[in-house]
């Protein structure tokens, strides 16, 4: 039944209205990170639509099979061995396809706006006089926990959450990052685009005063078919990313709420097992009972 709707491209959207992709427009659009599931109705409207749709490394066949058979698929990613495209390029390719009357879709894994310079390339259009439509996705950070069973917040282990990006545009670790300021912000941390640059992360956060048993989930494909779990800490982090061939894209979570998969990895209990602590904070009480 699953597999009919996820590959059911003539699946129609509930009544009401929908926004007509014009031709000349751009439509910038997360494609959540990687279970087609967790599209938005909107992304689907969009893939009916579009003629062109530039697509990032990110955003999974799946997804694209939801496309029109004759739009023109066109590939913008970083990753996977090919040349990689550069920012500029690809905006103002975006630009082109607009100015020659397409429909275009430029489709993001994730949120556009997180970490997904959907800013720029929506700043660039708008610069040219093209118009756009903003369609938010479900970011990694906050989905692809979900899928591993950690909740983002939590009411007994954080009042904030600090998202983090582990590269700078160079795809250095951002020297512009203040270790102490993060330590301080929050009690849960969510980094994105941090495997390379991990032991950077660990030894600022380390050397910030942050505990050597600080739990941290590491989350690899999350949402897809191969997605992968690490539960680790920040002073083991590293040797365990290594030793369990933990491959980006990843999503590492530093912060208490990673115990709550304990009780929370709803794919494990999905498969019979038992959930392996009920009470992983310690509450000594029901999760109902403040
Ligand atoms: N706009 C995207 C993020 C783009 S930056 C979003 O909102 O999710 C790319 C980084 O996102 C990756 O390096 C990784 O840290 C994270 N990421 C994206 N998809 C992921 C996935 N399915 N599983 C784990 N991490 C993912």
């Amino acid at each position: 039944m699953t597999e009919s709707i996820l590959t059911d491209s003539t699946l129609t959207l509930p009544g009401g209205t929908w926004p007509t992709l014009e031709p000349g427009w751009v439509w910038l659009c997360g494609a959540g990170p990687g279970d087609p599931g967790l599209m938005t109705l909107h992304a689907i409207n969009a893939l009916r639509q579009a003629d062109a749709i530039v697509y990032d490394a990110l955003v999974s066949p799946l997804i694209l099979e939801w496309a029109r058979p004759d739009a023109e698929q066109i590939y913008a990613g970083k990753r996977g061995g090919k040349p990689s495209a550069k920012q500029a390029d690809i905006s103002l390719q975006l630009v082109d396809l607009a100015r020659a009357g397409k429909r275009v879709l430029r489709l993001k894994g994730g949120d556009p706006f997180v970490f997904g310079r959907g800013g720029e390339e929506a700043q660039t259009l708008i610069q040219h006089g093209v118009n756009v439509r903003i369609v938010p996705g479900i970011s990694a950070g906050i989905g692809g926990l979900a899928y591993a069973g950690i909740p983002v917040t939590h009411r007994d282990v954080n009042q904030s959450v600090t998202f983090v990006t582990g590269h700078d545009q160079r795809g250095e670790t951002p020297d512009t990052l203040d270790w102490d300021a993060l330590n301080r912000a929050s009690g849960v941390l969510v980094i994105y685009m941090g495997m390379k640059h991990a032991p950077t992360i660990q030894k600022g956060l380390l050397d910030a005063g942050r505990p050597k048993d600080e739990p941290v989930a590491v989350v690899s494909q999350a949402t897809t078919p191969n997605q992968q779990v690490l539960e680790t800490t920040l002073g083991a982090m590293v040797d365990d990313i290594a030793a369990n061939h933990m491959e980006p894209p990843a999503i590492i979570c530093i912060g208490r709420s990673v115990l709550m998969r304990q009780v929370l990895d709803w794919q494990a209990l999905a498969r019979g097992e038992a959930p392996r602590n009920l009470d992983p904070l310690g509450r000594g009480k029901p999760a109902e009972e403040r």
